[in-house]
């Protein structure tokens, strides 16, 4: 691991019987950048950041995050990371305050009720605080997520389609509050995502995934131009459909 690496991946891989969900990837994020995994449906994006965060054990390989081994030691550094996903949901009979106030204890946040007033204003998020969490809409669910996933000002996170269920206007709203906390706190940001204008606007690094493996990776810039398209998602298209700088891949 390089320095200034505080994710690094070497042979990761999670078989289920004959299914390779990741087959074999290794990576480094750099502290203070943002990296976006990308690939179609089943490519193995939500498998590896599970694997990340130690919610399912590898097959083999090794992660380190912040020095420290994963899933072997999570415990030493879960505190400093945090993570939002499609796939988790709150209890639904809480209201999104006594949701939030749990994560918050759990995190040990300290002035508890200032940081939930701040969450919510930035996330705008406050009118719905006392509502119970499982009468919010999708969209609204996936703010709460995000201020979930901000609540201790982690150094690492891991957002799994951070946007999926916003509308355009409040998609751009929740970037710019990604990139400012990012820019403010020095945190490193790893997301999975299928918007490739949300890729170009707020990665410095793409790892593209197909069937488990990585199949092209690099700065959104060199990509497009490596590959002699106008934006990732004509990347994107070329890479999932298995063409490479023009050639069809094996
Ligand atoms: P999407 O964009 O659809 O969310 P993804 O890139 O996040 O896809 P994963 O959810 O990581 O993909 O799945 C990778 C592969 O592993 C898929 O083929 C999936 O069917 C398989 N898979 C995931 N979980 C299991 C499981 N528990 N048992 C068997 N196969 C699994």
């Amino acid at each position: 691991m390089t320095d200034s690496a505080v994710i690094a991946v070497e042979d990761l891989r999670k078989h289920y019987g004959a299914v390779r969900a990741v087959d074999g990837i290794g990576f480094a994020v750099a502290r203070g950048s943002t990296c976006a995994l990308l690939g179609g449906n089943g490519a193995g994006k939500t498998t590896t950041i599970a694997m990340l965060l130690g919610l399912l054990l590898p097959t083999g390989g090794r992660i380190q995050i912040l020095g420290e081994d994963i899933p072997r030691h999570r415990y030493r550094v879960l505190p400093r990371m945090n993570f939002s996903s499609p796939y988790m949901d709150l209890p639904q009979r809480l209201t999104v305050n006594e949701n939030l106030t749990v994560y918050a204890r759990l995190y040990g946040v300290r002035r508890i009720r200032e940081r939930l007033e701040k969450l919510g204003q930035e996330l705008d998020i406050d009118a719905f605080f006392k509502r119970p969490y499982g009468s919010l809409s999708a969209g609204q669910k996936t703010r709460v997520a995000l201020a979930k996933a901000l609540l201790n000002e982690p150094e690492i996170l891991l957002l799994d389609e951070p946007t999926a269920s916003l509308d355009p206007d409040t998609a751009d709203r929740m970037r710019s509050i990604l990139t400012a906390y990012r820019d403010r706190s020095g945190a490193t940001l790893l997301l999975a995502s299928h918007n490739m204008s949300e890729v170009e606007r707020l990665c410095d690094q793409v790892i593209m995934l197909r069937a488990g493996r990585i199949v092209a990776a690099g700065a959104p810039r060199e990509l497009i131009h490596r590959y002699g398209r106008k934006d990732m998602e004509e990347v994107f298209l070329d890479i999932a459909r298995g063409i490479r700088d023009g050639e069809v891949m094996a």
